[in-house]
């Protein structure tokens, strides 16, 4: 299945929140869930000839399980690998899988600051402009763990990607399983991502119950 190209503020207008997919312009009164909130294709109900419809169970697990994959920009198949891996380990399905997406090497570069949205950190890893551990990985889904070094090559680190991040990022919180030195575009995964620490709007035991019926 091809990966979604289309336009990325439809997908936060059809969940109903912020997913940040397009970094600055995500932070302004220009954000498509500011201005026009409401579902792409629901003007007919809003305007009351059509009564809104009422979501199912079903609906409402479905709904939270794309939300969960468009903020991470995973794929059907990769995202019931990612269940099927979380269902595996002890503790709380819905935990382990949000900390299994949060350990993604895409992830964690947007989350260290080096890039304004997940995408973009997605493309700056794939054109091989970050360094594990002192080596080029140009894979979006190479999993951190605790001690993995992460890097911007000195040769990237103008990128006006890098530096939008590096802007946006001064607003931020850092997360505390995170070791961030934003001024040698280094840091270092301390520890596993727990729940509290991965802010995301999602319901994940909807997406746990969806999964396991
Ligand atoms: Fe979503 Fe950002 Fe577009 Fe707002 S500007 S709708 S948060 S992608």
């Amino acid at each position: 299945m091809a990966r979604y190209t289309g336009a990325v503020c439809k997908l936060c207008r059809r969940e109903g929140v912020q997913l940040f997919l397009k970094g600055e312009r995500c932070y302004t009164d220009k954000c498509g869930v500011n201005r026009r909130a409401y579902a792409p294709g629901e003007a007919a109900s809003r305007r009351g000839s059509r009564r809104p419809r009422k979501m199912s169970e079903y609906g409402k697990q479905l709904r939270e399980k794309q939300k969960l994959r468009r903020i991470y920009g995973v794929l059907e198949r990769q995202f019931r690998f990612y269940y099927k891996r979380a269902n595996s380990m002890t503790g709380k399905t819905g935990d382990s899988l949000l900390q299994l997406l949060e350990r993604r090497l895409d992830t964690i570069v947007h989350r260290m600051g080096f890039a304004p949205s997940l995408p973009a950190a997605r493309q700056l890893v794939l054109h091989g402009h970050i360094k594990v551990n002192g080596r080029k990985v140009d894979i979006p889904s190479f999993r951190c763990r605790p001690g993995t070094v992460v890097t911007v090559k000195e040769k990237s680190n103008q990128l006006p990607l890098v530096l939008d991040g590096l802007r946006l990022a001064e607003n931020r919180t850092q997360p505390g399983y995170l070791d961030v030195d934003r001024k040698k575009l280094t840091g270092t995964v301390v520890s596993l991502p727990e729940r509290g620490d991965i802010q995301v709007p999602v319901e994940e035991q909807l997406v746990v119950e969806l999964y396991s019926k």
